[in-house]
């Protein structure tokens, strides 16, 4: 395997680092730092537009709809950087889901009309696939989507659905047909998040935020023409949308970065005499987390330099998501264990720009336990990493 950086590689590595220091704004910055998951949607769309304007605002998609045409290397290099220097995470549902569907399937009178403001940063999007009683299953979902003229008609109701309710746009999964295969039955559909009949209402996570929600669609009206490919062909669209990120899921930037962070926090926060970072028991979990990522981190340079020698990944690729929100949860949890009591008390709108009220314990305390536990819900999203299990003893190991 060869994973050393080339010349080439280094050079590029400069560029996009002397960008992201330069045009970068700070306060942007500063949020993302203290509270990765709580980067409010104003700054989101803001540097999105900032990355648009020097041509790097959707890397993955094809050149002539603008993509950057990086190999997987720069990719990987750009990643990394980005999350070093502290950048918000673009919103994935535009820009890594929808977008690249649009840019493969899509009309070109959808290319048109959405491709733009998602690159722009002007207009967001939600991901309307789970319901009530398919989730696992995805298959098994039965919001209808019933022709009628040059519109479909559709019923039902999605749940889980992040930032609907800041969302301009929603992809839908919907059943077009009952009488075959569960998978065969299944459209891709484009909504206006202000079409009449569409209600969105609000969960509360456990960490005291708004951030999913229910989505109801009452006889809603959506043009036929928003439909991405064939009818009940959705299922293959789909499929294509969730193997489109692989080496970006197992967030090894952003887990170095806390690692970071946790060692500063720890070297600082007092236990039993000495600091906390000295305690034996938090060393050694701490070691077990940073070799878990290592680990993770080599998975995905081996994936890249495979496909820098022109072989298709392999079956490691299916162990990213598993290891990197595992070892995403062990360091959230070393790092509430770091901050001790002050974790306890947390208020939910410590995060809110408004508040008056000074924090109840240093300032790096701020978010930490609201990202422990929206973090929780890390190994459930994006398909529970119980059903990666089952991928891998099916798919890869053949059992
Ligand atoms: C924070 C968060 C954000 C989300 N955002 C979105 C979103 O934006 N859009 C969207 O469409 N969905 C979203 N989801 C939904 C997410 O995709 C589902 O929660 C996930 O697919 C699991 O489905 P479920 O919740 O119905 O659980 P179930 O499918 O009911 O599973 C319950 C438990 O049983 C286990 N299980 C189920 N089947 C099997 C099996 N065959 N083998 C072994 N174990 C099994 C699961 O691993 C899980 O532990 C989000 C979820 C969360 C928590």
């Amino acid at each position: 395997m060869d994973i050393a950086f080339n010349a080439e590689e280094l050079a590029f590595r400069d560029d996009v680092r002397e960008f992201l220091a330069t045009k970068l704004p700070r306060e942007i910055q500063e949020r993302t730092r203290i509270a990765p998951s709580y980067v409010p949607s104003d700054y989101t769309r803001r540097w999105q537009n900032i990355l648009y304007r020097q041509g790097w605002g959707a890397p993955n998609w094809p050149v002539d709809l603008g993509g950057t045409g990086w190999n997987a290397m720069q990719k990987y290099i750009y990643d990394a950087e980005y999350q070093a220097a502290d950048c918000p995470r673009q919103s994935p549902f535009g820009i890594s889901m929808v977008g690249p569907v649009i840019c493969a399937f899509g009309t070109d009178a959808q290319k048109e009309h959405h491709l733009g403001p998602i690159i722009r940063g002007e207009k967001q999007w939600c991901q309307g696939y789970s319901e009530p009683g398919s989730g696992s299953d995805l298959a098994s979902l039965v919001t209808r989507a019933i022709p009628d003229g040059d519109d479909y008609v559709v019923n039902g109701s999605k749940i889980w659905t992040s930032h609907a309710h800041h969302a301009d746009w929603i992809f839908c999964l919907v059943r077009t047909n009952t009488e075959v295969k569960k998978q065969e039955g299944i459209s891709f559909l484009l909504m206006d998040m202000t079409t009449p009949g569409i209600t969105v209402k609000p969960i509360i996570s456990m960490d005291g935020h708004h951030y999913l929600n229910e989505v109801f669609f009452d006889d809603v009206h959506v043009p036929i023409s928003n439909r991405i490919g064939e009818e009940n062909k959705g299922w293959t669209y789909a499929k294509f949308l969730l193997g489109h990120e692989r080496t970006g899921i197992a967030g090894v930037g952003k887990s170095k970065r806390k690692v970071e962070r946790l060692k500063q926090i720890a070297g600082i926060e007092r236990a039993d005499g000495g600091s906390v970072l000295e305690k034996d028991s938090f060393r050694s979990r701490l070691s077990e987390a940073e070799v878990a990522l290592q680990a993770v981190e080599f998975t995905q340079l081996r994936i890249l330099a495979q496909e820098r020698a022109g072989k298709p990944p392999g079956p490691e690729a299916s162990t990213l998501k598993i290891g990197g929100t595992q070892v995403e949860q062990s360091l959230n949890e070393l790092m509430i264990e770091a901050i001790g009591h002050y974790a306890a008390p947390y208020p939910a709108d410590e995060l809110d720009p408004e508040r008056n009220e000074p924090p109840i314990g240093p300032d790096y305390t701020i978010g930490l336990m609201q990202e422990r536990l929206l973090r929780r819900a890390a190994t459930i999203y994006g398909g529970s990493n119980e059903i990666q299990r089952g991928i891998i003893a099916k798919a890869v190991l053949e059992m």
